[in-house]
């Protein structure tokens, strides 16, 4: 079992590594980007916090994004990215 962070791990299931929550869910192989099998929520960047990009820097060409866990709903990322860029992947075997 490897850690990704307090609440992602990556176990054998069937005989490949996968990602699971910490409640048990799996959420896909792990030789995909977990954030693809998540609940996935975009909003307007100042959701990040009221000190990020204060001055709106860039005006609405960034979005602030959570992946939520389909089991239990436990927040397990977030991203800061370009509106319309693809998921980020931050997790590679
Ligand atoms: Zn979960």
């Amino acid at each position: 079992m490897q850690r990704v962070n307090e609440y992602l791990e990556i176990v054998e299931e069937a005989g490949e590594k996968a990602f699971r929550c910490k409640c048990g869910y799996i959420l896909g192989p792990a030789t995909d980007n977990y954030k693809t099998y998540a609940l996935k929520c975009e909003s307007p960047l100042k959701k990040a916090g009221p000190n990020v990009n204060p001055y709106k820097v860039g005006g609405e060409k960034f979005v602030f994004r959570e992946f939520c866990c389909p089991g239990c709903y436990t927040l397990l990322g977030t991203d800061i990215a370009l509106r319309g860029e693809p998921l980020l992947r931050d997790v590679e075997l």
